[in-house]
């Protein structure tokens, strides 16, 4: 392995496609190599799963020396070992968990030069044993990379003071190198402290986006929770997936219910005795439990990259908790839903819990961050522009992957309805939570409802809804703010002046319902894989994960399988054109790959299918507004595909597709015209013009039914391209 990285001088692109298999650079990847490769103290922000590691072990391999990493996880650490001794590389850790013996043989080995990579834990390196930075002190340093760069700040989330010690570094070691800081938290405040402690001079700074576009966001109302839970686990059967549950007790519960229906489910959280604790964690990891049921405990240090949904079945309590554990599903890039139960009680259980006896300041800082929790789930705009504009981050108001932009919520006239509910709320003279309310209505024979309030004139006029129905709906007039829930242990529903607006002067009320199945409808198998080979070949991961005791995942991505199932390599040549087939992957396992689709072929007819998997000509930069897997969508379409076949052929929707198309329309790469004749072109962006603000759903219920929403999107994009050409 070594061979090919000293006999001549190679450069990052070669590094990356002859040890890691991967055919190009993500995002900023490049420069930041580039960066280190001219001495320069970098700073790197990019989202979890966006590739920072390549960042520095290229340059680790560029370089003569040895690059410390400075990792404060101290099972990630291993993790990451693992992974690049799989790409045949000499990396190794120094922590807590080994002993004296063990630490012994990785010294002798750095001085034998086998190593080029070595973690550390940042207290093994300022222990009061002064003998491993003595040591280090003698060796010639390439590059210093601390990762979880944010641990050396208090405004992160995560401040560890051992951290503020890696500022002190250069003097430590008496030599000069480039530092190198990653961290995946954006806000400003934090950066600037990193910059600042880790005395970085003049560093060059590169910040990624932080929207994960693999990523699908859902929001559903959380009534009849378990049911609409079930229903989705049951189109996701054979993937990977956290749910995650606010009480210990619930995580439990839930996991015992869905073991019980059949699903491979098992929980975790803090209280369990550690050795159950490891255990679930484990066989999660290694793909042998699909489901783990969990409090917010689970997920630090944890790098599986085939997680393919985050369930959240209460709400979480800020926007930077949701995006943190929203984004440890689809680190390998493959499509993945984030779904989270909304029910406006959540709002008020939180707030009791988020309130600090004594601490004003603090309370109120978080209450505002839960407000505006509650409001994410709240809007009727996008997502994800939702999400990115709380990170500073400028994003058009149609991402074509969240619920709002999918058009999952369907809208009527409610007015009557909304009549209906604040009435009872008015004669009831604003005294009663919301069961009572609903009890009320639906003229319940329960005790519970007072002699009296049988008598008032509202009673059981909405006994046509059942309990849920008016769950929903109550809900939904809360969160548009027609009535108010009262904060507390039992919130009290009271009227405000749009109450009084639809009571008296009829206001109209629009009332939303989730579409039953979208959970359907939002997963087209639009993957024109093999997948009973894909089968075949997740079966000859694990036994090579279980033969050495690794994760399936740490052998090849789930992404890597699928390419392998697309495109039917069957030439070792072909095999270095998969993604993540580097030449110790091609060398270790390429003829048991190869045997296996070779026979599958045969036995079912398939012949000379390889095609050359999409590589775009452009260097993954990015250019205002369009991103790489824009430019691939691009370079599919030019040579010739529709947009169904691209969607096959990137394994991705044909919603986001289409939505690839309307951002490359908007900036001028492709022309309307080339997707759609001029007539159709005409008559939607007239009813553009007429119907502006009102959300999709209006227009595309005026338009003829075979004309798409994707098609109304493209021509939103080809308006703001005809705006960008009339304002120049
Ligand atoms: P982060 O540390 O930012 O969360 P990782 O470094 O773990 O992300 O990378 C996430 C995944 O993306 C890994 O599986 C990695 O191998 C893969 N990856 C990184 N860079 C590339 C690339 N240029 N091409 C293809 N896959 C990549
Ligand atoms: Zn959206």
């Amino acid at each position: 392995m070594t061979d090919i990285l000293t006999r001549s001088q190679p450069g990052p692109q070669d590094i990356l496609k002859k040890v890691f298999g991967y055919t190009q650079f993500r995002g900023h990847q490049e420069a930041i190599i580039e960066s280190i490769h001219h001495k320069k103290d970098t700073l790197v922000l990019m989202p979890t799963g966006g590739g920072k590691s390549l960042c520095y072990q290229i340059p680790a391999l560029m370089a003569s020396g040895i690059t410390l990493v400075i990792s404060p996880l101290i099972a990630l650490m291993k993790d990451q070992v693992e992974a690049l001794k799989q790409h045949g590389i000499g990396a190794a850790f120094i922590n807590s968990t080994q002993d004296y013996r063990e630490q012994e043989a990785i010294l002798r080995q750095i001085e034998l030069g086998e190593i080029k990579l070595l973690y550390v834990a940042p207290e093994r390196l300022f222990s009061d044993n002064t003998s491993f930075v003595s040591f280090l002190k003698r060796q010639s340093i390439s590059l210093v990379a601390i990762d979880e760069a944010h641990c050396i700040s208090q405004w992160g989330h995560d401040f560890r003071p051992e951290y503020l010690k890696l500022g002190e570094m250069k003097a430590l070691f008496q030599q000069e190198f480039p530092v190198m800081a990653l961290t995946a938290t954006a806000d400003k405040l934090t950066r600037q402290d990193i910059v600042e402690k880790l005395h970085l001079s003049d560093p060059n700074v590169f910040v990624s986006s932080f929207n994960r576009e693999n990523i699908q966001y859902h929001i559903l109302p959380k009534n009849q929770q378990y049911e609409q839970l079930l229903q989705f686990l049951n189109q996701h059967k054979e993937e990977s997936g956290i749910i995650y549950c606010l009480s210990r007790k619930s995580t439990e519960q839930l996991a015992e219910r869905l073991a019980y229906e059949g699903f491979s489910a098992k929980p975790y959280h803090a209280g369990l005795e550690i050795g159950v604790k490891n255990k679930h964690q484990e066989d999660f990891i290694k793909d042998d439990v699909k489901i783990i049921v969990a409090t917010i405990a689970f997920g630090m240090g944890i790098d599986k990259s085939n997680v393919r949904y985050v369930v959240h079945m209460d709400l979480p309590k800020n926007i930077e908790s949701y995006y943190q554990e929203t984004g440890r599903a689809g680190r390998d890039g493959l499509s993945s839903q984030a779904v989270l139960f909304y029910g406006y009680g959540d709002v008020a259980r939180l707030q009791y819990f988020i309130s600090i006896e004594g601490n004003e300041d603090q309370t109120r800082i978080m209450t505002e961050k839960l407000e505006t929790m509650a409001r994410f789930c709240e809007i009727n705009t996008c997502r994800r522009q939702f999400l990115l504009r709380y990170f500073d981050e400028d994003f058009p108001d149609h991402c074509g992957g969240c619920d709002i932009c999918l058009n999952t919520v369907e809208t009527f006239d409610g007015t009557v309805i909304a009549q209906m509910a604040l009435s009872a709320v008015a004669r009831l003279n604003q005294r009663y939570g919301i069961s009572y309310v609903i009890d009320f209505l639906r003229g319940s024979r329960s005790q519970k409802i007072k002699e009296d309030d049988r008598k008032l004139k509202t009673f059981g006029k909405g006994a046509h809804l059942s309990k849920n129905e008016w769950k929903n709906y109550i809900g939904e007039l809360v969160r548009q703010h027609y009535l108010e829930l009262e904060k507390g242990m039992y919130p009290v529903l009271k009227l405000n002046d749009a109450s009084w607006r639809v009571l008296k002067k009829g206001e109209k009320v629009r009332l939303g319902q989730i579409q039953n199945n979208w959970f359907a409808e939002s997963v087209p198998e639009t993957q024109n894989y093999e997948k009973p080979l894909y089968d075949q070949l997740l079966q000859l991961r694990k036994d090579w994960a279980k033969a050495q005791d690794l994760p399936p995942y740490m052998i090849f991505s789930d992404a890597t399988l699928k390419d392998l199932a697309t495109y039917l390599p069957l030439h070792e040549w072909q095999l270095y054109k998969i993604n993540g087939f580097g030449q110790v992957k091609v060398n270790r396992y390429g003829r048991p790959v190869m045997a296996l689709i070779k026979k599958y072929c045969e036995e079912n007819g398939i012949s000379g299918s390889w095609h050359q998997p999409p590589v775009s000509k452009q260097p993954a930069k990015d250019t205002g507004g369009l991103s790489d897997t824009h430019r691939d969508t691009l370079q599919c379409f030019r040579n010739g595909m529709s947009i169904a076949r691209i969607a096959a052929h990137r394994m991705l929707t044909i919603s986001t597709i289409e939505s690839h198309m309307a951002r490359l329309i908007q900036f001028g790469e492709i022309k309307i015209n080339e997707v759609m004749d001029q007539k159709r072109v005409d008559i939607i962006q007239q009813k553009l013009a007429n119907n502006q603000n009102f959300g999709l759903k209006p227009i595309k219920e005026s338009l003829p039914r075979e004309i798409t929403y994707g098609q109304i999107r493209m021509v939103i994009g080809f308006v703001e391209y005809q705006k960008t050409q009339n304002s120049v």
